[in-house]
């Protein structure tokens, strides 16, 4: 292709709404483009790249003997509704009608389809295990959109389904799964850990996300070094710092007091004035989970975990409740919740469990108690982990030392077991004749979501380097001066004879500056570039390196070459 017709709308300045890397230079290098928030346009240099991430996922799928096929994005509720999800999903399904008044949805994940499929076409144990997949496009009303690709609101996903007789057959397609993404993560060239996972709304007996390792990631990754433990914080188990020391006399109570805190609301403020730690105050939150409202209490310092305290209520919503709902629960503006007196139900972390003359907020505004007691001055309904592991805790597997990461999740893989195969009636006949619900996994990878963490792995400052397996294209020939005919020539010559060896060249003969073809050109990451100036009288062309910026001179024969070796 040459450049001077293609559409490459690459922008000088950097969109304001563009936070993350990734986000601004796909939007700068022209490569995608905004509708609205989270729903984004791929332009033809971004489509390029999701079609070779796509072609990489196929070949390992095939190599793993999974089928394709693809299914509606348009659904009608009943399957969801079987499994409960029409619920489950919340305000995040996009649900919609049609002129009937029936109800459909834009499918946020197929698991209930597959399910009905696998139930109509397939019979008998001899067919089994089969996994089955697509590369479609979902659709999910994020709560939060944000970061571009990252988390968008429409996004195309390969979600694959395992079918199998029992837990065996579950083993064997979960550890080929398993393997599949780690070829298609290595040949996408990303750094990437594999972490234990919530299984969340999904269900089922275990999950596994893999992770690749970012300063935008939106979760966080608890892992020790010494005996490989590795877990999504929303699951890394808190155990208890030192369960030897616990006295529990009740003989080291202190009387309860109240203290005037005059607009201290935050855990700073109030122990600052207090004269105390953050470790000797407990924070009280107060949570709507469905309808009800609840409060979490964890230790100041520390990180309430919402999925953990919702897996606990198995609520299907979690919110921070409001400022309005605080204040007539408590009496107090926010900031000055506390347990003594406070008629809900108190979840209390383990360690708040193992306090003792602690602070707390007095439910009255501008007031805080010391030397607060659980037994004496409150009761807990519940006292469970609900807070966030961090630098430095407990390994929940050798008790070594916890270290602490972002990432990126760029593909789910979950053991499901019968939940949906029950709910859908997805039965096969055994060698006994008998039917046996199939036991099911499912397998997820995000595809545009990965197009950004490839950019958010692999950049500097003049823009995107794509790895060569997933580039738009491998190299781009470059005649200095496109109104001189050798020139011209001897790079219509190069990039004749690349196309024929099958190289992915572009002939960049725009009319303008050399200077502005080579800045956009390292923007959009070709990886190679070849450049043919005033030595083409020589045969000399210079062959550049997107990557590590190194340029060598070489003849045209040489550096055709050169490419060839590298690419095919
Ligand atoms: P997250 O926790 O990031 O919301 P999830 O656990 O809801 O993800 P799954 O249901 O497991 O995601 O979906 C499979 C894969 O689809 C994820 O691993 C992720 O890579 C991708 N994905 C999920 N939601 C989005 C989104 N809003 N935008 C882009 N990709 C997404
Ligand atoms: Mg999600």
């Amino acid at each position: 292709m040459r450049t001077s017709q293609m559409l490459i709308p690459t922008l000088r300045e950097v969109p304001a709404d563009a936070e993350i890397e990734s986000h601004k230079l796909l939007l700068r290098a022209g490569m995608i483009t905004k509708l609205v928030s989270g729903i984004y346009s791929f332009l033809p240099l971004g489509y390029r790249i999701l079609m070779k991430i796509e072609q990489i996922i196929r070949e390992e799928m095939a190599r793993s003997e999974a089928q394709e096929l693809v299914m509606s994005a348009l659904r009608p509720a009943e399957g969801y509704q079987s499994s409960g999800r029409w619920d489950v999903f919340g305000p995040e399904m996009f649900k919609l009608k049609d002129r009937h008044g029936r109800d459909f949805c834009l499918g946020p994940t197929h698991e209930e389809i597959f399910a009905e499929v696998a139930k109509s076409t397939i019979k008998s144990y001899k067919s089994l295990p089969m996994i089955l997949y697509q590369i479609q496009t979902k659709y999910r009303d994020e709560r939060r959109p944000r970061f571009g690709l990252m988390r968008s609101r429409e996004f195309v996903m390969k979600d694959a389904y395992s079918f199998g007789k029992d837990a065996n057959d579950l083993d064997i397609s979960y550890k080929s799964m398993y393997d599949a993404y780690c070829r298609i993560f290595d040949r996408q060239g990303l750094d990437y850990m594999v972490v234990d996972a919530d299984t969340g709304a999904m269900g089922g007996s275990g999950s596994q996300e893999f992770m690749v390792k970012s300063y935008a990631g939106e979760d966080v990754i608890a892992y020790c070094e010494k005996c490989g433990y590795a877990a999504n914080s929303e699951k890394a188990e808190c155990l208890l710092d030192n369960e030897d020391d616990i006295i529990s006399s009740e003989s080291l109570y202190k009387p309860m007091e109240k203290i005037s805190t005059p607009g201290m609301k935050t855990v700073e403020e109030a122990t600052q004035f207090l004269n105390c730690d953050a470790k000797d105050l407990v924070k009280t939150l107060l949570y709507k989970a469905d309808d009800k409202i609840v409060a979490a209490l964890v230790r100041g310092d520390r990180e309430l975990n919402e999925t953990k305290l919702r897996n606990y209520l198995g609520c299907t919503e979690l919110q921070m409740a409001d400022a309005e709902t605080v204040s007539e629960i408590t009496g107090a503006d926010v900031g000055f919740a506390g347990p003594v007196g406070l008629d809900i139900d108190l979840i209390l972390d383990l360690e708040v469990a193992h306090m003792k003359n602690f602070v707390v907020g007095a439910n009255e505004t501008g007031y805080h108690l010391i030397n607060v007691n659980i037994n004496r001055d409150f009761k807990a309904s519940a006292i469970r982990d609900i807070r966030t592991i961090a630098e430095g805790d407990i390994c929940p597997q050798c008790r070594g030392s916890i270290k602490v990461d972002r990432g990126i999740e760029v593909g789910h893989i979950f053991k499901l077991g019968t939940k949906y195969s029950e709910a859908a009636g997805c039965a096969y006949i055994d060698e006994n004749g008998k039917e046996q619900y199939m036991v099911m996994g499912s397998y997820g990878i995000g595809v545009t979501r990965l197009v950004a963490a490839i950019v958010e792995q692999n950049n500097d400052e003049n823009g995107i380097v794509w790895p060569l397996s997933v580039a738009p294209y491998h190299v781009a020939v470059v005649p200095i001066n496109t109104a001189e005919g050798p020139q011209m020539d001897t790079a219509q010559r190069i990039y004749n004879e690349l196309l024929d060896a099958g190289v992915e060249a572009i002939l960049d003969d725009r009319k303008e500056r050399p200077g502005v073809r080579f800045k956009d050109l390292d923007l959009i990451g070709i990886p190679i570039r070849i450049t043919v100036g005033r030595k083409v009288s020589d045969d000399i062309v210079e062959y550049k390196c997107r990557k590590t910026g190194k340029v060598v001179e070489l003849s045209s024969t040489q550096a055709i070459e050169k490419v060839k070796k590298q690419i095919l």
